[in-house]
This record gives structure tokens, sequence and C-alpha cells, in this order.
């Protein structure tokens, strides 16, 4: 069997969030493959579900994936407090090979330079990979669905979990390209009248009012939140008046970096000193942005470190931006090296939840075997890390599900993309192709 072929062919992407096409993960060989289950977005819980309920496929796809990448040893990562997915998942482990990575329920532990250091205690160069330091890195989800491929299944589900102020917090399959709106009716509704929502995670998702976005191959769920809860009112604060409190209010004391993972790993992000940029509007900011190159935008910063209620992440995302559009690259002089306060610093998810009042909503978010019934979907062209897809059906086409309906263009990097359900073609463009049964 071609495994890397397999995967190429159903459309495999990196399903935690970053949707890095698998197929050239697997190509590689490395010495170490890591499972990151590690799950830290407060409220989410879908990959605690999957890992219970589909524990023999996800394993069965490790040893696939250790095999073709000649790894020596493969790493479960998944937090000691997941007893039930521990013992789910260890029951399958068929070889030596695979040993369980316990973490601590901190966040950000699923941030793949904090699950690479943790299972193997090697630190990925500064704007490296994985791969830099003979590891190779995917998401539970990314496993199960590299299962499926292995049995020519393409990817057309997305699974999700949807809570916070819905009816029935839960987590189930839906076909790609499904509405926001669908999630949240399959959930029982909102049990508000007016409310926020926030798509894939309130950390390192993002906050819409727009129901009808549509599910991707990234996609890890909702979370809804009253209108008026502090989370929905500060995150929809616009972009100039984030700037025009953080110019005013920030003292420095730096508490965001005092407390940023990425700093306490060793690499030189600085938040308290990108806040600094927002006083230098006309000239200067740029000498403060090379402190965000290598911020990983986990958010901690803004929702947890700051005393003040400022927005430093926001600040490095926007470093980040203005240094791309000067082309400059921060180049770290110091050697990568572990703070020796880091583990001290770790922030408890629990205590992190308290801090953004949201412990009220943490719910047990069971796996619900049926999926909405959608009558179209709306499939987007680009839900990876590369070049969009490129339509290959075209209007009133029938397909059925599982039909190729774009592809990756010669030589670019991307990921095939397959009808979600079977209908006819009803809206073709660069952008999404739409089907409706
Ligand atoms: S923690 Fe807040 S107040 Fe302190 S330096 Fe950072 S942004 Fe400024
Ligand atoms: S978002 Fe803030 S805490 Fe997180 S890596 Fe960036 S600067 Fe550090």
């Amino acid at each position: 069997m071609d495994l890397v072929q397999k995967i190429f062919d159903a459309g495999v992407v990196g399903a935690g969030g970053a949707g890095f096409p698998t197929h050239i993960k697997a190509k590689s060989k490395v010495e170490f493959v890591l499972v990151n289950g590690a799950e830290c977005e407060p409220l989410i819980h879908k990959d605690f579900e999957l890992m219970k309920n589909f524990a023999p496929e996800i394993v069965k796809a490790v040893g696939l994936m250790t095999k073709e990448t000649s790894a020596k040893k493969s790493y479960f990562g998944i937090k000691a407090k997941n007893g039930a997915a521990i013992e789910a998942v260890e029951k399958n482990y068929s070889n030596g090979k695979i040993e369980t990575c316990l973490l601590g329920d901190f966040y950000p532990s699923g941030d793949e330079y904090e699950l690479v250091y943790a299972a193997t205690k090697r630190l990925i160069p500064p704007y490296g990979l994985p791969l830099d330091v003979g590891c190779v890195v995917n998401n539970v989800e990314t496993f199960y669905n590299i299962s499926r491929a292995v049995e020519d299944k393409p990817v057309t589900q997305k699974f999700v979990c949807v809570t916070g102020s819905v009816k029935n917090p839960s987590s189930f399959f839906v076909p790609i390209g499904t509405s926001l709106k669908e999630l949240l009716d399959h959930a029982g509704g909102a049990t508000v009248s007016e409310y926020g929502v926030f798509v894939s995670g309130i950390l390192m998702g993002k906050l819409t009012s727009d129901l009808s976005e549509v599910v991707t191959k990234t996609t890890a769920g909702i979370i809804v939140l009253p209108a008026d809860h502090y989370l929905v009112n500060r995150t929809k604060r616009p972009i100039e008046d984030k700037k025009r409190i953080g110019k005013s209010a920030c003292d420095q004391c730096s508490y965001c970096t005092e407390f940023c993972p990425r700093y306490l790993l060793g690499y030189d992000v600085q938040p308290h000193k990108v806040m600094r940029s927002l006083g230098f509007t006309t000239t200067g900011s740029a000498v403060w942005n090379q402190y965000a190159d290598l911020c990983c935008s986990c958010g901690l910063c803004s929702l947890y470190s700051c005393p003040e209620d400022l927005y430093p992440r926001e600040a490095c995302d926007q470093g980040k931006i203005e240094n791309k559009k000067l082309g400059t690259r921060y180049e770290q002089q110091k050697p990568v090296k572990v703070h020796p306060i880091k583990e001290g610093r770790r922030v408890p998810l629990k205590q992190l939840m308290k801090r953004i009042d949201v412990l009220k909503y943490d719910a047990h978010t069971p796996f619900v075997k049926k999926s909405p019934d959608v009558s179209q979907v709306k499939i987007m062209l680009k839900q990876h890390i590369g070049a969009a897809a490129k339509p290959v059906v075209k209007l009133g086409d029938s397909v059925v599900e599982g039909t190729l309906i774009a592809d990756v263009e010669e030589g670019k990097l991307g990921a095939k993309i397959h009808a979600s359900i079977s209908g006819r073609v009803t809206h073709v463009s660069d952008e999404f192709i739409k089907i409706a049964k």
C-alpha cells in the first residue's frame, strides 16, 4: 500500500487547526511521530470524545505513520486528567513502539513547540518545524482521517464540538461545508436570545455573528456565549480602540512576557516590548515589532497575564503583519534555552477559565452518532495551507459523497477536496463550490 498516495488522494490535512497537507509529513523520515491529543482550548472536548470512541482507528493510523516515516518511536500526547481516553488508546497499543506522554492540564500544552519539548526534550529552532528536530506531529483527528484514507475514504466530514450556552452540548460529525447555524440547531439551539459565537476556540479561534459561515477541514466547533459576556464584548472591540487603550494604559509591567509560553521555552518573544510599538505611530515601531515574530498567537497574554486587560496578543499579531510587509525577520541571537522558571509559571486551564469567566460553561460534550441532515453545503476551496484547490466539476453536475470536486494544481502545495454530500452542484467559483441535495 502506498500510504502517502492514499493520504494525498483522500485530501487529509492537519485537522487540529493548521491545515498542513498531511501527505507531505508522511513523506518525511523522522525519529519520532507525535500524536497531539492535548486539546487545551477551554470548553472544547471533541478530541477527548474522538479518542474515547475511535481509539482503534487512531492508534492503527499512528502505527502506519510510524512505519512510513521510519520513526523509532511514537508518543501519544494526552492530558493525564483524561483517564477514559487514555484507557481507550492504551488498550490498542500493540507493540513497544508507542508510548503515552502524559501532559498536565495547562494552557497551551497542545502547541507543537510545547508538545515536542514535553515528549522529546527537544527544542524546535526559531521559525522551524518539528521536522527540524526529527519529529512529525499530527492531531488525533488527522490520524482518524488517515485510517479512513487507507480504506479509500476521503475527508468529507468534520468532527466538531458545540458547547457553551446551548441546550445540548455535544460532539458529532458533520459534512464539510455545513453552516454554523445547522451546527447550533443540531445541539438544540442557544439558551440565550442574544449571543456571540467563537469558532474553533476562545483563545485561538475567532468571534463571529455570521452563522452562514461554514465548517472546514480544520473547524474544531463552536462555543456560544451570551452577547453581554465579557469575552464577547472585549473581542468585538474595534482594533483601533484596542490599540488606543493599549497605548495609554500599558504600564510596561511585563507580566505578558513573564507568562508567555514561547518566552518561557526560550524564544525571544517579548509582548511588553511589542506594546511599545503602539506609541510609535509614525516611525520607530519596527524596532519593537520584531519581538512579535516568534509569537504563536496563543492569546494567553491578552486573556490571562495582563492585569490591565489589554491586548498584547493583538499587538503581536499586528506586529507580525508589519514585519512581513517590511520583509524583516528577527534573528534570535541567544541560543534557545528553557527558562529555569518555566514549570512554575505554567497556567492551569481551570485558572484560565476562571479568569475569563467561562468555568460555568464547562460541560461534558458527549459523542452523538446522528449527524445534522443538511440540504446543502458550501465547500471552501482553501481549507489548508498552500494554494486553493481548482474546481474539477461544473454547474449542474451530479456528485456523490466522496466525488473529487477540486484538485491540487500541478507542482503546488495543497489538498484535494471532495463532495461531502450527494447532490447537484449549484455554484462553482474560485472560492467555493455549493452542492444541494
Ligand atoms: S501585561 Fe499588560 S500592562 Fe503589563 S506590559 Fe503587558 S500589556 Fe502592558
Ligand atoms: S500570544 Fe502572547 S503569550 Fe502567546 S505566544 Fe504570543 S506573545 Fe506569547
